[in-house]
């Protein structure tokens, strides 16, 4: 295949990295991906060849081993990069935050001082909702007020978007994209890549897709007392492809010499947890069994994104609605009972 621009994804074998890697080739990029596959596995790099006939040029290593990373960019002429790379459980966050500095702040800072080395300019980095805390209104807007966070997870992530905005008010040649997700689930469209959690899954389309195959018995729903028209809580839910293609048109953007840049990437509609789960019920045709069980410490009532600056800026739209993501959820677990194991 022949590739206009070499990106460097880190983390991209992960569950977002991974579709990001389908639209980059599809766009005329070509991903060097690096990963430790903590969180992943090699065989996703033979689904993206079944989608998109190639095979993404990859290496195991961690981002924080300078050497490593150092080897890359001279075997390699990277001109971007785009950092996946992270560990994201809030709960592990908070047993283990200096593992999560660590990883997440010192990968970012290994990153930057390599990219520095080499004079590459453009990165676009994986931020999130959570940056905002619990928001004083919805929809958040991206100049909310970010960083009254409280758990280390979201702190790494704030403390990252600090440096990244001091470092563009700095060089203004860094052209820096800092994307906050909303809550990505979904698939893609194959059932050859989606989401594979180790473990009892954190996140509620994992769980509700791990009670339809029986792995699991029943969803526990998490408080269904709080102010919301149903009790249970709010989020913005969004397709891991449209999620893919924010990156694509975010790149785009930097290549305009953009300076800094930060979009909410989501969906601009807030569902309930009861609503996602009947989405499932009726897209899939599968009764999920439920009960209701307390509030989980720490979560916020209502969270969904304004993303109009997105579409202004890049023009970016979601395409896909909530019975997608549930079917393309579905069609992923049901081909892959064990993940990618
Ligand atoms: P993921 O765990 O599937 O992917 C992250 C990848 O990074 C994994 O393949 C893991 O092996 C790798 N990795 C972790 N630390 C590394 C290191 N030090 N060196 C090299 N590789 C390393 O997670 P994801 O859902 O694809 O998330 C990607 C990014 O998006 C993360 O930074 C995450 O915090 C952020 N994010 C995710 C969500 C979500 O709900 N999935 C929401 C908001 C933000
Ligand atoms: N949730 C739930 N049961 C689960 C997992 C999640 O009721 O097993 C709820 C959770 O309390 C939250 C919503 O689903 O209200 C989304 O949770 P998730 O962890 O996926 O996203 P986050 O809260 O981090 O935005």
């Amino acid at each position: 295949m022949i590739f206009k621009e070499k990106v460097l994804v880190t983390g991209g074998c992960g569950y977002i990295g991974s579709h990001t890697c389908l639209y980059l080739i599809e766009n005329g990029y070509e991903p060097i991906i690096v990963d430790n596959l903590c969180n992943s596995n090699t065989e996703v790099l033979n689904r993206i060849k079944s989608i998109v006939g190639y095979k993404p040029i990859f290496y195991e290593l961690d981002v924080r081993d300078e050497n490593a990373l150092d080897e890359v960019f001279c075997t390699h002429d990277i001109k971007s990069v785009i950092h996946f790379a992270g560990l994201k459980a809030v709960g592990e966050s908070v047993e283990k935050p200096d593992l999560y500095y660590n990883n997440n702040i010192g990968s970012t800072n290994t990153l930057l001082k390599v990219m520095k080395k080499h004079n590459v300019k453009n990165i676009i980095f994986s931020s999130s909702a959570t940056v905002y805390g619990n928001p004083k209104r919805v929809p958040i807007y991206e100049n909310d007020p970010i960083g009254e966070v409280t758990n280390p997870y979201a702190e790494t992530k704030v403390k990252i978007e600090f440096l990244l905005q001091d470092l563009a008010n700095h060089d203004k040649t860094m052209n820096i994209g800092i994307l906050r997700y909303f809550n990505p689930i979904g698939a893609h469209k194959s059932g050859l890549m989606g989401e594979n959690p180790k473990g009892i899954p954190n996140n509620l389309m994992p769980y509700v897709t791990q009670v339809a195959i029986g792995l699991r018995d029943h969803l526990n729903v998490f408080g269904n007392d709080y102010d919301t028209r149903d009790g249970t809580c709010i989020r913005d839910y969004i397709h891991v492809c449209d999620l893919a293609r924010g990156h694509v048109l975010t790149l785009n953007k930097l290549h305009q010499n953009s300076g800094l840049v930060i979009y909410n990437l989501g969906t601009s509609i807030g569902t309930t947890v009861l609503e996602l789960v009947n989405a499932f019920e009726k897209a899939n045709n599968i009764i999920i069994k439920k009960e209701f069980a307390p509030r989980r410490a720490g979560d916020i009532a209502e969270c969904y994104a304004n993303c109009d600056k997105a579409y202004k800026e890049i023009g970016f739209k979601t395409e896909f609605n909530i019975v997608d993501c549930c079917r393309d959820s579905w069609n992923w677990q049901k081909k892959n009972p064990n993940g990618f194991n």
